[in-house]
């Protein structure tokens, strides 16, 4: 009876999977209509300066407003549209549409996701360029985010276009700092300009004079070392706040100051803005 039971148990296990691959697909497959369509949006998320708690910056979150399915978040589409490649334009229209909307805002800088397919294209630092010619945005008001994955190429050196684009002026940041095999030699190597401080080392601040208030430090002495600013991700409270603060982090994002937001939400905001193109 055991026997029987796991097999039908297996079976189902299988379609379910099967269900779920299938979803996958059909989801993926629905990516460049749903860009044709309009239905990503893109979405602003404050980060503000320790020293003074005013916002100076705000990150741009794609959302897809799916006709059937609601409002998705990157999580479940992000991943597909890098295995299918549609990442490339998704991510162009990401970027076109944050310096389009941040070119109308006051002096506050806009900062983007780019995944490693997109910034390996050879053509990647030429159409940021068009873009910023486009929209008519100032490149130092331009950060993009790339993950430690994404920064070096497959035989371990700084990704020559990361130079291209600090040339011009654009900022770089480095996304998810610290969940990665982070290499903190590369680091001297590459024209960086932010560390992002990663979730998990803020959320262990829960716990004081834990390792991860050490790590944190020692992210933040290494990174000043560097001329390289410290922005911790996803702070939720009041207490994370006080101890990044001290433990040197120049700027932070997360919903203790504030969730991401539409445009037109944040354009309130923007009137106490207070640093430019520095965080
Ligand atoms: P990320 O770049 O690390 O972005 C920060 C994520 O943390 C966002 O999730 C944000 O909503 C969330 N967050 C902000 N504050 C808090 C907080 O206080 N607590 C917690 N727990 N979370 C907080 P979101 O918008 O779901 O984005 C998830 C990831 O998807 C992003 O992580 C980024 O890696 C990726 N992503 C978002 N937009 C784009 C895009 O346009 N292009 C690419 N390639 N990736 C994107
Ligand atoms: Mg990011
Ligand atoms: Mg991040
Ligand atoms: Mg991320």
């Amino acid at each position: 009876v055991a026997k029987s039971e796991g097999k039908a148990r297996f079976v189902m296990y299988d379609a379910d999977r099967n269900a779920r691959q299938a979803a996958r697909y059909t989801l993926a497959a629905a990516i460049p209509d749903a860009l044709d369509r309009a239905e990503f949006t893109v979405v602003y998320q404050p980060l503000v300066a320790f020293a003074d708690e005013r916002l100076c910056g705000v990150e741009a979150l794609v959302r897809w407003r799916h006709p059937v399915l609601g409002t998705l978040t990157p999580d479940t589409f992000i991943p597909l549209a890098e295995e299918t490649g549609v990442i490339v334009a998704l991510g162009r229209h990401v970027l076109r549409e944050a310096c389009a909307q941040a070119a109308s805002w006051p002096d506050v800088f806009v900062s983007v996701n780019v995944t490693v397919a997109q910034v390996r294209e050879p053509s990647f630092p030429a159409e940021v360029a068009a873009i910023l010619a486009e929209t008519g945005l100032d490149p130092r008001r331009l950060v993009l985010e790339l993950t430690e994955s994404a920064v070096m190429d497959s035989d371990g050196a700084p990704l020559a276009a990361l130079d291209c684009l600090a040339g011009r002026g654009i900022r770089i940041a480095i996304d998810d700092f610290g969940t990665g095999y982070s290499n903190l030699a590369y680091l001297r190597r590459l024209p960086i300009h932010i560390l992002k401080l990663a979730g998990p080392f803020v959320d262990g601040l829960r716990e004081s004079s834990s390792v991860d208030e050490q790590i944190v430090r020692t992210i933040v002495t290494l990174a000043h070392a560097l001329q390289v600013t410290v922005t911790a991700e996803a702070v939720e409270t009041r207490d994370q706040a006080d101890r990044l603060r001290e433990l040197g982090c120049d700027t932070a994002q997360g919903y203790l100051f504030s969730r991401p937001l539409p445009p037109e939400s944040l354009i309130p905001l923007l009137r106490g803005a207070a640093c430019a193109a520095h965080p």
